[in-house]
């Protein structure tokens, strides 16, 4: 037994909904109080930058179920963390106390315009539109409607994302990034296959090496100020940055994120899991993986960790999955990313743009390979299971 009455999770999104469903699938019959400073009840983000943007998708299909039999208090912003009273501190002065602590708080879209790590606030300030949230979405689906030309800065997935959807709306669409599009996640082939695909679509996709700012009328600079796009509408897709400043000086240690061990730990009775925790590495060094699966992943393991039982997988012991729809291609990643050298073609062509393709995994340490279906139906738990088998010392299946 683990003695634990009252569970609070902060953060009431995918990761937190995910970790209070886990506490009671795993048979928790105490108080669990979420805990999200959205005016929301919890939804999913990515239909944001896919469906909901392009309007295909009504914005009410994104919300999630409701975690059986939790208290959910949205519009609550946690900003302290007492581990000597076992209480969260909440902004109107209230202290939640807790058995066990679940830190779900996620991420915000980092902006250009302002340093990293103090930006606030709703997706468009500063003259910068960014898109983390539902408001976001909804907001930046209003803007597009209204504009003929869309910058965007970052050619990561999200800015590539919402570049397709505004292509797809018929507008004149330009993306600028300091780094070649996706080739740090993807690696050349695939990333080749999407900046194929987006120019037939009109899109241009260029790189500025010594970086991007947006001046105050919302053009989009390099760094010495010579003019990249102006447009009726410029979005900042430039990454994020975790939701940690509400535990200063609690004493839990930041690194790039909440740290944790490979079973979510983070100090005694407090686990943490999503987009706002940083894992140590196979290299050692701290690593994030921002990704819907991940969050879910560790979840799980978090609950069961903070329950006292074993977590029937650990962080990084199974391949991370990844998805992103884009310029008529829908590609689904399971393992290493990015993959490093030629893949074996498992099913149809590269060429045709519907494949199954597999890497072995890139060095003598690596448990995983890469596998990655584009165009096709292929369901998470293969990727996953083909990935598996194909660490670095096997070359083929
Ligand atoms: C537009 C978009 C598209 C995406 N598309 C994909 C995709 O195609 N594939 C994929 O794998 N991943 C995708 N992702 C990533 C995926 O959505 C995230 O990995 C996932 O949402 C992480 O969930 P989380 O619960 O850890 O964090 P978040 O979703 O960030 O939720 C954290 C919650 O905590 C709240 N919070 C923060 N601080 C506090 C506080 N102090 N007090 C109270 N509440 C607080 C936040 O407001 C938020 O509601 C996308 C993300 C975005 C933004």
């Amino acid at each position: 037994m683990t003695g634990l009455e009252r569970i609070v999770v902060v953060g009431a999104s995918q990761a937190g909904c995910g970790a209070a469903s886990a506490l009671r699938g795993l048979g928790f019959d105490g108080e669990i109080t979420v805990i999200g400073d959205e005016p929301h009840r919890p939804y999913t983000r990515p239909p944001l930058s896919k469906g909901v943007l392009t309007g295909i998708e009504p914005e009410h299909s994104v919300f999630l179920p409701a975690p059986d039999d939790v208290r959910l208090r949205t519009g609550v912003t946690a900003v302290g963390l007492d581990r000597e009273k076992s209480a969260v501190e909440l902004a109107d002065g209230e202290h939640l106390p807790y058995d066990g602590l679940v830190i779900a708080t996620g991420a915000r879209a980092r902006r250009l315009g302002t340093a990293v790590g103090t930006a606030v606030g709703t997706g468009v300030g500063n003259g910068e539109t960014t898109l983390r949230g539902l408001d976001d979405a909804v907001g930046l689906r209003g803007r597009l409607a209204d504009s003929r030309d869309v910058a965007v800065a970052g050619a990561g997935f999200l800015g590539l994302e919402i570049a397709s959807a505004a292509v797809g709306l018929g507008k004149a669409v330009t993306v600028v990034d300091q780094f070649p599009a996706l080739l740090g996640r993807l690696g050349p082939l695939l990333a080749d296959l999407v900046l194929a695909a987006a120019a037939e679509h009109g899109v241009r996709v260029s790189v500025a090496p010594a970086g991007v700012r947006i001046d105050r009328s919302g053009r989009l600079l390099t760094t010495d100020g010579a003019l990249l796009a102006e447009a009726d509408l410029v979005v900042t897709a430039a990454g994020d940055v975790p939701n940690t400043e509400w535990l200063h000086g609690s004493g839990i240690r930041l690194d790039g994120g909440v740290v944790i061990d490979n079973a979510c730990r983070v100090a005694p009775n407090i686990v943490a899991a999503g987009d706002v925790v940083s894992a140590p590495g196979r290299d050692g060094r701290m690593t994030r993986s921002p990704h819907w699966w991940s969050a879910l992943s560790q979840a799980k393991i978090a609950a069961a960790t903070l329950l006292g039982r074993e977590p029937a997988d650990l962080v990084g012991g199974t391949p991370p999955f990844f998805w992103t729809e884009m310029f008529g291609l829908k590609i689904r990643m399971a393992g290493r990313l990015p993959p490093v050298g030629e893949p074996t073609v498992l099913d149809g062509s590269i060429a045709q743009r519907r494949a199954l393709l597999l890497w072995p995994g890139a060095g003598p340490g690596d448990a995983f390979g890469t596998a990655v279906s584009v165009n096709l139906p292929i369901s998470a738990p293969k990727l996953t299971r083909l990935a598996q088998r194909s660490p670095a010392h096997q070359r083929t299946l």
